[in-house]
């Protein structure tokens, strides 16, 4: 064992460290410790072939003694991860053909994606890139002279999105390098920020950040990704106060979980406190069929009658589009809602009582 006073001598200086990467240092990485945190009982059959990640506020806002919890059920692993399910693979939405130059993605006119780097600040058992081949994708910095180079040499690249992995989860100094770069590309005028960080450790919103995103001279977007109601916390609140106040427009995209959202007043919830935390909902995602992710998939006929009922009770800026991924589609496939299952007790007036047609 390491006495402490050695381990401190090796650590580097406090001052150098942002708080946000020493929180994400303390992340807790065993499944065995997340139970025994929520006081649940250990569970020998979990397979953690994709290793256990979570941020130890993120934790502190699930129920303790709750083994469905829906922020839990993220990223706990479990023993059907390990099943084989048919139509569930390691690419399911085609991005090993769409990759034009290592880590740069353009399935869609007007907008490339960067695959930044393949670390995140939480690991989420359903995640499309949970068997993505990040080693092959991941530019080193210098190699992000080719995605610039690419960009510079496509005038019908307008926005940048930076994904991963999460963006956040690189350095202040290497985000600013690349923003950098990417501004002096005369045609590009948005920055899109693809990230789950602001939600999972919003400590990551620090002022480095908001210096280099409110230098920038491109419009910004941030998208966020969150799940549940649970997730936005205040903590969460100020972060994207922060993120506004740099000038950003901040979204949010969910993906539709079974056990974590699959629930009209689950969807309504979340929608309500994205709201009242500065953010609109964006995008609802299918589930991408990724291998051991099975056990959240949602059907569209089940996923379309749950939006109506959704959109039966919230006025329309606070329903994020239903979508699903498609390989080779030119964009995100809408699906539309299924009205005729809504038994949400709203009854629409008949074209008499309402006084008669409008006109369209
Ligand atoms: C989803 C995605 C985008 C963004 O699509 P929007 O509809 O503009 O949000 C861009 N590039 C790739 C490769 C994507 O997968
Ligand atoms: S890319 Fe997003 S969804 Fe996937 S593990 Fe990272 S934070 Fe989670």
């Amino acid at each position: 064992m390491i006495p402490a006073t050695r381990k401190q001598k090796n650590d580097p200086a406090p001052a150098t460290v942002p708080e946000w990467q020493r929180e994400l240092g303390t992340a807790i990485r065993d499944a065995g410790e997340l139970r025994s945190m929520l006081g649940l009982p250990q569970d020998a059959t979990e397979d953690a072939g994709f290793p256990v990640r979570v941020p130890r506020g993120y934790v502190a806002r699930m129920r303790q003694g709750d083994p469905g919890d829906p922020l839990l059920a993220q990223v706990l692993p479990s023993a059907a991860e390990a099943r084989e399910v048919p139509g569930f693979g390691p690419d399911p939405v085609g991005d090993r053909a769409a990759m034009i130059r290592p880590g740069v993605l353009h399935k869609y006119h007007g907008r490339v994606l960067l695959v930044t780097t393949g670390a995140c600040g939480i690991h989420c058992r359903y995640c499309f890139r949970r068997e993505f081949p990040y080693a092959d994708a991941n530019p080193r910095p210098d190699d992000w002279q080719a995605a610039i180079d690419y960009i510079a040499g496509d005038d019908s690249i307008e926005e940048v999105i930076l994904s991963g992995g999460d963006p956040l989860s690189l350095s202040d100094r290497k985000l600013a390098d690349l923003v950098e770069r990417i501004e002096a590309v005369p045609h590009v005028a948005t920055l899109r920020i693809h990230t789950r960080l602001p939600v999972v450790l919003p400590e990551r919103v620090d002022h480095a950040l908001s210096d280099w995103l409110h230098g920038t001279r491109l419009a910004k977007i941030v998208v966020l990704h969150a799940n549940h109601g649970n997730e936005i916390d205040a903590c969460v609140g100020t972060a994207v106060e922060h993120l506004r106040a740099t000038g950003a427009m901040v979204l949010n995209q969910t993906v539709l979980l079974r056990g974590v959202n699959d629930d009209v007043d689950a969807m309504v919830e979340l929608s309500r406190r994205l709201f009242a935390a500065g953010v609109l909902p964006y995008y609802l995602h299918m589930l991408d069929p990724v291998r051991g992710a099975a056990q959240f998939e949602i059907g569209s006929e089940e996923a379309r009658r749950l939006m109506a009922a959704v959109a039966a009770r919230l006025p329309g800026y606070l329903v994020p589009r239903l979508v699903v991924e498609q390989a080779g589609r030119p964009g995100k496939t809408p699906l539309a809602h299924d009205w005729s299952g809504c038994r949400d007790g709203v009854t629409m007036p008949t074209l008499d009582q309402a006084g008669g047609p409008a006109t369209p």
